[in-house]
This record gives structure tokens, C-alpha cells and sequence, in this order.
């Protein structure tokens, strides 16, 4: 059974593989969008949709993700994510 995680705007869980993962590495502190299985951290869960990614923009990964990124560089990681 695949593992179900939770879109941190929208609230609904969903099959890990169907959301965007974002991950801090604990070594580094640095945010990493959809990491391979090497990288090992703190994560959030997100919706591939327009909604969630906005109101992850407006809340911010700051609280969950226990960082301090600014909404330009979040916006920046998470650009790439919708183009396919
Ligand atoms: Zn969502």
C-alpha cells in the first residue's frame, strides 16, 4: 500500500507520489524540492495545483518546516512544479 500524506494547504491526504514533496535537510538546512530517497529532513506535503502552491506562497513553510525562507525563494523552488 502506498503511503498517504497530507497537502499542507488544502488538508486532504493524498498518495505520497501525487504531491510535491519539499524537504529540509537536516544537514545542510537547505530547502530541497522532490529529493531523492538519499536526502533525509523535515518535509511538507503539497497538492500539484495551482491553489495549493499559492496558499503555501501566502502561508509559508516557515512554521512546519522550522526555516526561515522568503516567499521570492519559495516561489522560485516551487515555479518549476507546474510546468510539464
Ligand atoms: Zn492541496
Amino acid at each position: 500500500m502506498k503511503k498517504s500524506r497530507k497537502c499542507v494547504a488544502c488538508g486532504v491526504f493524498k498518495p505520497q507520489d501525487e504531491l510535491i514533496r519539499i524537504t529540509k535537510e537536516s544537514k545542510s538546512g537547505n530547502i530541497v524540492i522532490q529529493p531523492d530517497s538519499k536526502t533525509f529532513g523535515r518535509s511538507v506535503y503539497l497538492c500539484y495545483n495551482e491553489n495549493c502552491i499559492n496558499t503555501v506562497l501566502k502561508k509559508g513553510i516557515n512554521k512546519p518546516l522550522k526555516v526561515n525562507i522568503s516567499r521570492e525563494d519559495l516561489k522560485g523552488l516551487l515555479d518549476g512544479q507546474l510546468k510539464s
